[in-house]
């Protein structure tokens, strides 16, 4: 089939390129002429795991194009799919839909015979409804449907996600635009859910979804506060909760909070468009607001940890929003280090992969070392925000030795707490037993 795909991020490149690898005829659309000169100059413009090689394979076959040009993208295609951004609105909240509207009024004059349209963005319930009628408002005659097609894919695990998709659903309004979806959904038959609904149900499947992950998330995080004071293990209540079929043991891993380019700002649009239809969100407003202080609190943590150092030297591990990408929106990682700097705090930073997503948004404002040891040589406090797998193999030992204060907030439990205690550190992991409720567990007994 022939495709235009609109908006050549995090979510239309892997799908471009998954399509093409799957036999279609791609042409990705941006309105970035640097992004799509690095493109067509064979350079990956995002990090995600095996899209590099696959992005040459098909640009190498002529499956996968670029262009800074809709009308090349548009005209001949069966399926335009609509990947452009959705950000949250500055002083709303709600999702601001300038990109959608300018994507759809943008491709309207250039369709030509019957096409789908398809939105791939998270978009506000009844977007499908105002994107229809600006393409037809913009093109009386054209001849096309407007169907929701969600992407559920994982940042960090897009590629993977694509050929492996857990559900594949599809809002379309009518049996002609169903049918061609059909089509382009053929090679995943047999293997993979796919759920035909109404356009609007759709549309609200993926906030519904988001915003319940963010919400167990929320959930776990204060869990572990409890555990914190409490004396029982996060890891052990998670693992026991996780066991039970109906909660099951993703999404249950305590941490610095949620972040990324999509479950802050949808809970955000999810929590507005329910203001505007009259009906209370107690659950989500709940995560939102509690998320915003979970970040809070582990910059206290941080914080408290070099109380009576002299100009601590911080270390910081992560700062992507979580491993896998390089993708350093709404990050955990990145509000702590920016609260941190509110402090005065003299950061030096490492990332694997976000080193230069991180440095875009803030710049030498903090340092950047090369390497995790580079990072806390000398170092007064070592802080892990990110679950780079390479950090889980921080040489306990080397790290005792090179930096000044033995101290590591492991906010995400990468560690093994017990080999750091034995080399020498003081360690605190999130959602684990502290010393002071130990003691008076003790006294009590
Ligand atoms: P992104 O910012 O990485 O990419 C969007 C791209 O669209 C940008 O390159 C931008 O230049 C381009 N663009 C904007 N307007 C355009 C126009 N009129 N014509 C051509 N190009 C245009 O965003 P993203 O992370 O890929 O997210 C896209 C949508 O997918 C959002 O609605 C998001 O909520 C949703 N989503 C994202 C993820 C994710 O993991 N990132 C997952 C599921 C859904």
């Amino acid at each position: 089939m022939k495709i235009g795909i609109i908006g050549t991020g995090y979510v239309g490149l892997p799908t471009g390129v998954g399509l093409a690898e799957l036999g279609n005829e791609v042409i990705c659309v941006d309105r970035e002429p640097k992004k799509i000169e690095a493109l067509q100059a064979g350079k990956i413009t995002l990090y995600e795991e095996g899209l590099e090689e696959l992005f040459h394979k098909n640009a190498k076959a002529g499956r996968i194009r670029f262009t800074t040009s809709m009308k090349e993208g548009v005209e001949n295609a069966d399926i335009v799919i609509i990947a452009v951004g959705t950000p949250p609105h500055p002083v709303t909240k709600e999702a601001d839909m300038k990109y959608i509207h300018a994507a759809a009024t943008e491709l309207a004059e250039y369709l030509q015979g019957y096409t789908v349209v398809a939105t791939k963005s998270t978009v506000p319930v009844g977007t499908g409804d105002d994107v229809e009628a600006l393409i037809a408002k913009k093109n009386p005659f054209a001849d096309f449907d407007v169907v929701s097609l969600p992407e559920f894919l994982r940042e960090g695990f897009a590629v993977h996600d694509f050929f492996h998709p857990d559900r594949i659903v599809v809002g379309a309004n009518t049996e002609k635009a169903r049918n061609v979806i059909k089509k382009l959904y053929e090679p995943f038959e047999g293997k993979t859910q796919m759920l035909f609904v109404k356009r609007r149900s759709s549309e609200t499947i993926k906030y519904a979804s988001n915003a319940f992950l963010a919400i167990k998330i929320h959930y776990i995080n204060e869990m572990a506060d409890f555990c914190e004071k409490t004396g029982a293990d996060i890891i052990e209540v998670a693992k026991g909760m996780g066991l039970d079929s109906r909660i099951g043991p993703k999404f249950l891993n305590p941490g610095p909070g949620y972040g990324g380019s999509c479950f802050p700002k949808d809970t955000m649009a999810m929590s507005y468009m329910a203001r505007q239809n009259d009906v209370e969100m107690t659950l989500i407003n709940a995560a939102i607001s509690g998320n915003v202080k979970r970040k809070q609190q582990m910059a206290i943590r941080i914080l408290e940890a070099v109380k009576g150092i002299e100009k601590p030297k911080i270390a910081i591990l992560g700062l992507a929003f979580k491993n896998g990408t390089d993708d350093c929106r709404e990050s955990p990682a990145m509000e702590i280090v920016y609260n941190l700097l509110e402090n005065n705090a003299n950061i030096i930073a490492y990332d694997p992969k976000a080193m230069g997503t991180a440095c875009q948004l803030i710049g030498d404002k903090i340092g950047y070392a090369d390497d995790m040891y580079a990072c806390i040589k000398d170092a007064d406090v070592l802080a892990i925000l990110t679950e780079w797998n390479e950090f889980k193999d921080l040489d306990l030992a080397k790290a005792a030795y090179l930096m000044r204060h033995k101290i590591i907030i492991d906010c995400r439990n990468l560690l093994d707490a017990e080999k750091a205690v034995a080399n020498g550190f003081k360690y605190q992991g999130i959602g684990k037993k502290t010393e002071k409720r130990d003691n008076h567990l003790r006294e009590v007994a």
